[in-house]
């Protein structure tokens, strides 16, 4: 593969082109994508909260999910320098892998590692054609979708078992998820473990962004 050099003053022309290559190459893999501007995204920390309240498994387990990650307003100041992302719907199929509770602790994790490794080819071809501060964010917890719900071994030793794939989710820095992929024009919907049966949710799916700066 041939890398380019880092030029000063990136080429707009070039850098639509390649924003276009990021979404076939993520179409490819059972997904859809779409080139957006960051001016769409809702950063909010209430998303971030929810990771509290209620308690997820994985907070403060993991190191890549909340208190752990970066403060919302900080992630907003970043993200105003970043004028496009990626954003990619990793479509679930079955459905019941993420609605049915009997399977779903199971089987929800083999999709979010699926989307997680999608984002992190994205976020690598972006830094090999010279967006080098590209950065993806996934699904889920890695600590659930990499290390199978063991101590997470960043926090235990220091040392991540898979720095190149595993990444924070949107939600740990504050993303409305919901609202992007509702304001997009995709199809989403409210999936939790109790009140609505599996059998009436249409669709699921795993959600990861990649920011090309
Ligand atoms: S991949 Fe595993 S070791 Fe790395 S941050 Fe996630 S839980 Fe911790």
């Amino acid at each position: 593969m041939h890398i380019k050099k880092i030029n000063q003053c990136k080429d707009q022309n070039e850098l639509l082109i390649n924003l276009d290559k990021y979404v076939k190459m993520a179409e490819e893999q059972r997904t859809s994508a779409v080139i957006i501007n960051t001016n769409i995204i809702d950063i909010n920390e209430m998303v971030k909260l929810k990771c509290r309240i209620p308690r997820c498994f994985h907070f403060q387990s993991c190191a890549n999910c909340p208190p752990f990650t970066p403060d919302v307003e900080v992630f907003k100041k970043a993200i105003r320098k970043c004028n496009y992302a990626i954003l990619i719907k990793y479509n679930v199929e079955p459905a019941e892998d993420f609605a049915d509770r009997k399977i779903s602790l199971k089987n929800a994790k083999l999709h979010e590692r699926q989307i997680a490794k999608i984002v992190a080819e994205v976020e690598i071809a972006a830094f090999q054609d010279g967006y080098y501060l590209a950065m993806g964010l996934s699904c889920g917890s890695c600590r659930s979708y990499l290390c199978n719900d063991e101590i997470c071994q960043f926090l235990d030793s220091g040392r991540c078992k898979f720095p190149r794939v595993a990444r924070p989710s949107m939600e740990a820095m504050g993303i409305d998820v919901y609202k992007l992929v509702a304001t997009v024009g995709w199809d989403i919907y409210p999936i939790g473990p109790e009140k609505v049966h599996h059998s009436t949710i249409p669709s699921a799916s795993a959600v990861g962004i990649v920011f090309i700066a």
